[in-house]
Formats: C-alpha cells, sequence, structure tokens
C-alpha cells in the first residue's frame, strides 16, 4: 500500500526548483513516493536529474518542507515479477523498494 500524503510545491521551491531542473516539467503538488511507513516524514518526486544518478525531491515532515537532491536507490529487483527493474525511490529510504509493489505477473 501506498503512502497517501500530498504536498504542494511552494513558490520559492518551485522557484529554486526550476533552478536546479531546468527542463523537466514540475508538478504542483506532489504525492510521497513511499510505501506506507511510520514517521512524518514525506518524500515525493519532482524530477529526475539526468546527471549523476540522483533526483530531486520534495521532503516534508509537518509544516516544514524543503527541497532534496538525492541519489538513486541503487537496489535492483531480482526476484521473479521484478524482473530487474531498478528501484524509483532514493537510496536509504524505509519501507520498501518501488519494485516490491508491482503485483506479481
Ligand atoms: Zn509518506
Ligand atoms: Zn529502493
Amino acid at each position: 500500500m501506498e503512502c497517501s500524503h500530498w504536498h504542494h510545491l511552494p513558490i520559492r521551491l518551485a522557484v529554486e526548483a526550476r533552478r536546479i531542473a531546468p527542463d523537466g516539467p514540475l508538478d504542483r503538488a506532489v504525492r510521497c513516493h513511499l510505501s506506507a511507513h511510520g514517521g512524518d516524514e514525506h518524500h515525493g518526486l519532482l524530477a529526475e536529474l539526468d546527471r549523476y544518478g540522483t533526483a530531486l525531491w520534495l521532503r516534508w515532515h509537518g509544516s516544514d518542507v524543503d527541497l532534496a537532491v538525492l541519489p538513486d536507490c541503487p537496489v535492483i529487483g531480482t526476484g521473479s515479477g521484478s524482473g530487474g527493474d531498478a528501484c524509483c525511490l532514493f537510496a536509504g529510504h524505509v519501507e520498501r523498494h518501488s519494485w516490491e509493489n508491482t503485483p506479481p505477473q
């Protein structure tokens, strides 16, 4: 089950995000990409950064919200049904890898 939290992208962070990721489309609101998790810190993907294997995330915790450039999660799915899929989360994330949410074929 996915985390159901959303957060809008504040204007001041949208300006900053545009500077970091000038090419990609930016959503006005992002959903937390993690599986349902404990704690109050959520991470929504704003943009893939092609270089360096990193991505730009919106990270929020209560009313605190900020941008974070985080390296991609290096763990590749190996089980049946995950077929070598790359995880689309960031390194060191809590809970399950994104490919673990894919139902087995
Ligand atoms: Zn969350
Ligand atoms: Zn992962």
